[in-house]
């Protein structure tokens, strides 16, 4: 690869200085440095372009460019660039207000930065919530093998991902881990009864009393895009009500359109008690988080004795600009149908990619929305899982094809197999084509 004088300068104070995410020191060339970015697009310092078909980390939802979203901070920040939640400002007010209406619920929220502090906060609030309620024995959390919940000791510990949890450990107690389903591998039916009765058992064998809630994604999404069978979800919230135990539903990527509507609980006939959501709020222009807490939660906090009050501030959470951005950008789904358009084109994206299924080594293409995984196998027959050189080889001829994809890489032990595919709701009919074009070149290349 040419590497340009001015790449090269960077490359080495990129190498020297920036310590990144998930990666070693592993070889700099090759990596984009980004400089700027237009729609789907992303042009690196030489001014390749690229599409970027992961949309960041699921996050750019509504895509780059947006003028309205840089004025609305920049008006915020103006007017004032900060004041702490535990009083309140005007963008936060009519923020929480608006996110009740895409929540189709009663909801109260408290505003952090990232999806691990909303999940962090999630965990805080449900402990204290039973405590207040005399239920002084709940402290556990049940979680999904394969999921992703955060970073932090807190979110790490209800992480389902092993080899993100290797060398951080001890981790927080009270983090029990249950199998999520995989329709791939087993048939709808059996799949809902055994995975959901899996949470039954679980909650039984660790005694009612002790578990404080669960927490799931609607579909797991890092861990191998897992869409669940359609009444999974229901069934584990009835679980969760006979156990006494609360649902915290974690919507970081399945917010905000990514599946085709506005959360994705709302596939499933459902009522969280607790929704976490980040990335999308924002499209990513700025860090916001949110944990949106049903109303008779929040009831329990009301009391007069001063430790009935959550204990909890975060300094940047609900910044004001933040807040200011996200409003304009639900303003932007809504205005530009983005949800509808997620459903749709997530829908039409699935059958052009169908055709794929026919090679070798492709077992399984499904997805909600723009929200889409191809599963690699070495084996049809077996399902047995594709080693990562296969995962990095199609990686590594999309990015020479200028598509960047994704992969469920080096997390889930045994299940490093999956390509994730989730570009902006605002692609165009041209992205689209490019897309579903490149990807049938690169695969059926191999
Ligand atoms: N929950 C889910 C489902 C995620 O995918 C992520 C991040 O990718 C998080 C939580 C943590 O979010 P953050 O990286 O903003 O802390």
């Amino acid at each position: 690869m040419q590497v340009t004088k001015k790449e090269q300068d960077l490359q080495k104070r990129d190498e020297r200085y920036v310590w990144h995410a998930m990666r070693g020191s592993a070889p700099a060339v090759g990596n984009i440095i980004a400089q700027k970015a237009e729609g789907a697009w992303i042009t690196d310092i030489d001014g390749n372009k690229y599409l970027d078909g992961l949309s960041g980390l699921w996050c750019v939802n509504t895509g780059y460019g947006r003028k309205e979203l840089a004025e609305a901070a920049y008006e915020q920040l103006l007017e004032m660039p900060y004041f702490p939640l535990a009083q309140s400002h005007i963008p936060a007010i009519k923020l929480a207000e608006k996110l009740n209406e895409w929540l189709g619920g009663d909801y109260v929220i408290f505003f952090s930065n990232s999806g691990s502090e909303a999940n962090e906060t999630a965990f805080k609030i449900v402990r204290q919530y039973h405590q207040q309620k005399g239920d002084h024995s709940r402290y556990k959390f049940i979680s999904r093998y394969r999921a992703y919940h955060g970073n932090s000791m807190g979110a790490l510990s209800a992480t389902g991902q092993a080899e993100r949890k290797y060398k951080y450990e001890p981790l927080a107690p009270g983090f029990i881990h249950v199998n999520p389903p995989d329709m791939y591998r087993r048939p709808d039916d059996e799949q809902t009864l055994e995975s959901a009765e899996e949470v039954d058992r679980v909650m039984t064998w660790e005694l009612s009393q002790t578990v404080a809630a669960m927490i799931m994604e609607p579909i797991i999404t890092g861990g191998g895009c897992l869409i669940p069978p359609q009444n999974y979800m229901k069934k584990v919230k009835e679980i969760c009500e006979k156990h006494g135990a609360l649902l915290i539903c974690d919507e970081v990527i399945c917010g905000f359109g990514r599946t085709g509507k506005p959360f994705g609980f709302m596939h499933y006939d459902v009522k969280p008690d607790i929704i976490t959501m980040a990335k999308g709020i924002t499209s990513a222009y700025l860090p916001l988080s949110a944990t949106a807490v049903k109303r008779e939660i929040y009831e329990a906090y009301c009391g007069n004795d001063q430790y009935d009050r959550l204990r909890h501030v975060n300094t940047f959470g609900g910044n004001p600009a933040a807040c200011a951005l996200a409003l304009k950008n639900l303003e932007i789904y809504e205005n530009e149908k983005l949800i509808e358009r997620s459903q749709q084109l997530g829908e039409r994206m699935l059958k052009e990619l169908e055709e794929l299924k026919s090679l070798p080594f492709v077992g399984d293409i499904r997805g909600k929305g723009l929200l889409i995984g191809i599963e690699l196998v070495e084996d049809k027959q077996t399902k047995k899982p594709a080693k990562a050189e296969l995962i990095n080889k199609v990686i590594g001829l999309c990015k020479e094809k200028k598509l960047i994809i994704g992969k469920n890489g080096d997390t889930v032990a045994g299940y490093n197999n999956i390509l994730q595919l989730a570009p902006p709701l605002s692609i165009t009919e041209e992205d689209f084509t490019f897309i579903v074009q490149t990807l049938k070149e690169c695969l059926s290349s191999i």
